[in-house]
């Protein structure tokens, strides 16, 4: 099963995967889990993404779908995936379905979390996880970058009738079922 978590910045994308990782028992891929660990180990792949992620901005799509192909392909997602801040882009999408298309595969569920603007931002200055991009004015491009770029992904998988919204405030549990019934 290849389920897509989806939602703007501090909507609790990676919470949620977790569980949902936990609950499937499919890996979770996150690609913005993989550029912090490959900045903290100061990697070739880190040194190239960090000015990018410091800034708020998205890391270049060849970036990203080279690492997520490479990642796909390893064995342990044979049984599906759990992408989280992946696809964030439509050319992204693209290469996604083409990808899964010659495995003979397919995106399953495509879950949007669905939470008001002021909330997002209340959620990540108060998550206190010392990102360098969790300062205001960083959060303030991510939400820009989040309507301007990622938006349109949903829109994208709209008409592929994969689409599940989920609202998305309430606590970890509420949220977590409400997943539950919309992929059963
Ligand atoms: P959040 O959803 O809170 O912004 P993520 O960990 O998903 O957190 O992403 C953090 C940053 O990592 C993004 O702002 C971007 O710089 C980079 N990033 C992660 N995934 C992608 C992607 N699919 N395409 C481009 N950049 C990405």
């Amino acid at each position: 099963m290849n389920i897509i978590i989806f939602g703007p910045p501090g909507a609790g994308k990676g919470t949620q995967a977790k569980k949902i990782i936990n609950h499937f028992q499919v890996p979770h891929l996150s690609t913005g889990s993989i550029f912090r660990e490959n900045i903290k180990n100061e990697t070739p792949l880190g040194k190239k993404v960090k000015a990018f992620m410091d800034e708020g901005r998205l890391v270049p799509d060849d970036t990203v779908v080279d690492l997520v192909t490479d990642e796909l392909n390893k064995e342990k997602y044979n049984n599906g995936v759990v992408l989280d801040g992946f696809p964030r882009t439509v050319a992204q999408a693209e290469a996604l379905d083409s990808y899964f298309d010659k495995k003979g595969s397919q995106v399953d569920a495509f879950v949007t979390l669905s939470v008001p603007e002021e909330e997002l931002v209340n959620r990540i200055l108060s998550r206190g996880e010392g990102r360098s991009d969790d300062t205001p004015e960083k959060i303030k491009t991510r939400l820009k970058v989040y309507h301007d770029e990622t938006a349109p992904v949903h829109s994208y998988y709209e008409k592929k009738g994969v689409i599940k919204v989920i609202d998305g405030l309430g606590s970890i549990e509420e949220i977590f079922e409400r997943i539950l019934k919309a992929l059963s």
